[in-house]
């Protein structure tokens, strides 16, 4: 008889988007007459440029011929593809990153899910807190996170770095020494970031104590300021202690699509062994590449007229984002985030927990946001609001707030 990985049965349920589903459900049942403005959504609502969906369609059509047909892709991504992450992403910015260092993938999401069964088990995992859940739910699923106290929303092997306003939301080293450590720069979901000096220390202190640093840089693309790193290896020597994950999604709009890719150098090694081939392997066993209309598709993200349009589009969310930043300031708010992200991050006002500030929002101004408690237990007390609506809703939705 077989038997399962019980380690799913340690899981506690996702509450927080279900929750929210339920409780706007009963209010606009209870209200149909109230339109409701969503600003909870971590998903791009506008469509994919035109420079993309041009070059995904001729790549449709080099499919319906034998001439251009191609079937696998290579595991690791085709060379067009890798030849101009290479060039835009790392040899522009001073990075020393090769085409085989490169691994094309169908999303961060998965990546950042499935990179640590490279690692052993009995390796601790250090997280910020509040994180994107996928880190910790992950090694969970590995049987790394020992076991889960629903009290303190805590797991007893998982070493959390508290980011809140009094550190600035910048994670502190740990009293414990971690073997993996989980850094999303910027930070979904508190929309800060940190400086790249501090990004230095991080690095300096992971190669001393011979710690890995998984890196997610999905939101590089709306980073603005100077002093922020647009990548983890613009740091010194981070190509032995860091892996940096990236996305399509945020940057392209490719939620839908899915493209994504991983880097780890091949300086990256643990007594020796080499985790760029580790992964090199572990593709050619698992993966079969992404599709070749979807590569095409992301080396036109880096072609001159994708690049035009893209900047539109990040610089119209961000326009969203300055707009909610402002409103919530006029409105006597603290907030955080919105400069380099997508995100803002507000400290509810009082006493109020973020659960009372999201029924709040949706009753006095019919505005559905996401409790930050929802994202770990330093997230108590703070709200997400983000910048991925329309112009006109985000107006609506803030002069609705302003009046309040
Ligand atoms: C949205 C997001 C991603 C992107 O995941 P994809 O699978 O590429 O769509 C990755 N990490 C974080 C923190 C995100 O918010």
């Amino acid at each position: 008889m077989y038997t399962i990985n019980e380690n799913y049965q340690k899981l506690p349920g996702s509450y927080l988007f279900s929750t929210i589903a339920k409780k706007v459900a009963a209010y606009t049942e209870s209200n149909p007459q109230k339109p409701l403005i969503r600003l909870g959504i971590g998903d791009v609502t506008l469509p994919i440029a035109p420079a993309v969906i041009q070059a995904m369609h001729k790549a449709v059509d080099e499919m319906a011929e034998a001439s251009t047909f191609r079937g696998y892709a290579p595991d690791l991504g085709y060379a067009f593809l890798r030849a101009a992450i290479v060039e835009n992403d790392y040899k522009q910015r001073g990075c020393q990153i090769s085409e085989d260092e490169i691994f094309v993938s169908d999303g961060a999401k998965s990546d950042s899910g499935n990179i640590q069964e490279l690692f052993s088990q009995d390796c601790r995992i250090a997280v910020t807190d509040p994180v994107y859940p996928v880190y910790v739910d992950s090694n969970v699923m590995a049987g790394r996170c020992g076991v889960y106290d629903s009290a303190s929303q805590t797991w007893s092997k998982v070493i959390y770095m508290p980011c809140t306003r009094e550190n600035g939301f910048v994670p502190e080293f740990p009293k414990e020494t971690p073997d993996i450590i989980y850094l999303c720069i910027p930070n979904n979901p508190t929309g800060t970031t940190i400086p790249k000096t501090k990004l230095q220390k991080w690095v300096d202190y992971a190669n001393a104590k011979g710690a890995v640093i998984i890196y997610d840089a999905a939101y590089e693309a709306y980073i603005t300021q100077e002093d922020v790193a647009h990548s983890i290896y613009e740091c010194k020597d981070a190509d032995s202690c860091a892996i940096e994950i990236r996305s399509f999604s945020k940057n392209a709009g490719f939620t839908g699509v899915r493209l994504g890719f991983t880097v780890v150098p091949k300086a990256l090694k643990c007594g020796g062994v080499s985790l760029n081939a580790m992964w090199t392997r572990r593709h050619g066993t698992k993966y079969n590449g992404a599709p070749y209309m979807i590569q095409r598709a992301g080396e036109a993200v880096y072609s001159k007229e994708g690049k035009a349009q893209l900047k539109e589009q990040v610089g119209y969310y961000m326009k969203n984002a300055s707009v909610i930043k402002e409103g919530l300031t006029k409105a006597g708010y603290e907030v955080y985030g919105g400069v380099n992200a997508p995100y803002i991050w507000l400290k509810t006002p009082g006493s109020m927990s973020s659960w009372e500030f999201f029924d709040y929002l949706l009753e006095q101004a019919n505005v559905v946001g996401t409790p930050g408690s929802g994202f770990g237990p330093s997230g108590e007390g703070y709200f997400r609001l983000t910048a991925f609506g329309s112009y006109e809703s985000t107006v609506e939705a803030l002069g609705r707030i302003e009046v309040l």
